[in-house]
């Protein structure tokens, strides 16, 4: 007998996945860098693509994480499992500080602590039924497209990226980037403002429309409120919850990453309020909040310890004054973005309430061809918005998350084109 060779196992794989277009956005832009790097190898590249926060965590922070860890070396105040909720402490503060004291009815046991908002945006769909008719923004953050798609809510995806049973919501220049209420029955809906990509906020009264659009309609909201620090004018809601009758009708993703600079720490937390319903096969309303809690005592183990101090840390005076200060210095990299940008003569969106501007590429340039343009003639990477869904086609994502002097410098060199 010949001795058995490797052959591939004949276990089944989860074909949807083969179904997926997006990932192939980042890779893309890494292959294009990494193109010209190798021809260019002396260029200086400024990289105002990535949606990651560059400037250190806060100190208050940091010494709130020191503290956690040296009590973990002590027999008193050594930590195992954790609550897979969340410690009282942290969804104590969230509650107080992030929803009552904004006047939202939101208490500790409706605050889910976890390990980002990316996950929980996409596990969310665990406790959905898979016939749910779902509608997303066009563009839109890839995450709510891909996590339908993975879990098989959708079918294939046609020749401009966009899958069979989604309802797309187009936002552009023309609508103020604000969807218009689906024209056809949906049953969940996501929403992110301050949005990314496009840097769009909400205004009350929009909000309030959307809300009562779900609640008349039996629609779920996913609110993605990951960027509700770097909103800069007091009228402008932060939570959906500050809108009357979210509560029957929304849940809410909220993260440490940007206002914190938690992206590589990790922590953030999912509102769920009670009452909020769905209904089972039967027709018979379950309450969400169960099923969502079951879900994370049975798949998740929680945060750390130390990281959730660390997080708690942020609701002190002296974290509020450091995340303010964070929040004060990407905005101000925004408005260079967005002054240097007008006055090259671009038409700039966004980066007013978000750390993201949407510009429209010039001379009628794609959003791949703008991309290149950048790269090859201002060594300047920026993200193309056909990649966030077909009708960004046209339009470009410049981050303000970078040093000053990497901004200043990259807008020289956009008005020296
Ligand atoms: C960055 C970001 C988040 C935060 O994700 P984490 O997993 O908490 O780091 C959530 N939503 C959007 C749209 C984002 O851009």
């Amino acid at each position: 007998m010949p001795a058995k060779t490797a052959s591939s196992s004949v276990v089944q794989v989860n074909s949807n996945y083969l179904k997926l277009k997006a990932g192939y956005l980042f890779p893309e832009i890494a292959r294009r860098i990494k193109s010209f790097s190798e021809a260019n190898p002396d260029a200086a590249l400024i990289r105002l693509g990535i949606g990651d926060v560059t400037e250190p965590l806060p100190l208050a922070c940091r010494n709130a994480m020191k503290v956690a860890i040296d009590e973990m070396g002590t027999n008193t105040g050594f930590h195992g499992y954790g609550p897979e909720q969340g410690y009282d402490w942290l969804r104590e503060a969230i509650a107080k500080h992030d929803f009552q004291t904004k006047g939202c009815q939101i208490n500790a046991e409706e605050i889910f602590v976890s390990d980002g908002s990316k996950c929980d945006s996409s596990n969310i769909l665990d406790i959905l039924g898979s016939s749910n008719r779902i509608a997303v923004t066009d563009p839109v953050y890839p995450v709510y497209v891909d996590s339908n798609v993975m879990t098989g809510r959708t079918g294939d995806a046609n020749q401009s990226g966009r899958y069979a049973g989604l309802s797309y919501l187009p936002i552009n220049a023309e609508n103020g980037f604000a969807a218009k209420i689906p024209s056809e029955p949906v049953d969940l809906i996501y929403l992110c403002f301050p949005n990314n990509p496009t840097g769009a906020v909400a205004t009350r009264a929009q909000l309030q429309e959307w809300v009562n659009y779900a609640r008349t309609n039996s629609v779920l909201i996913l609110f993605d409120a990951a960027y509700e620090a770097f909103i800069q004018n007091p009228d402008l809601p932060h939570s959906i919850y500050e809108i009357e009758g979210a509560r029957e009708c929304a849940i809410e993703f909220r993260s440490f990453s940007k206002n914190a600079g938690f992206t590589g720490t990790r922590c953030a937390f999912t509102v769920v309020p009670k009452g909020l319903k769905g209904k089972s096969d039967d027709g018979s309303d379950v309450e969400l909040w169960n099923l969502w809690n079951r879900r994370q005592s049975t798949k998740f183990n929680g945060v750390s310890y130390i990281i959730q101090r660390g997080a708690e840390a942020v609701y002190s005076a002296q974290g509020q004054g450091e995340i303010n200060a964070l929040v004060s210095f990407y905005m101000r990299n925004a408005a260079i973005i967005r002054r240097e940008l007008t006055s090259a003569g671009i038409e700039v969106h966004g980066g007013e309430h978000a750390p993201y501007v949407w510009l429209k590429t010039p001379d009628d340039m794609d959003s791949w061809g703008f991309f290149d343009h950048l790269l090859h003639n201002a060594h300047v990477v920026g993200t193309p918005g056909s990649g966030f869904g077909a009708a960004g086609e046209g339009y470009f994502r410049l981050s303000a998350f970078n040093s000053r002097v990497n901004v200043d410098e990259a807008m020289r060199r956009i008005r020296a084109l």
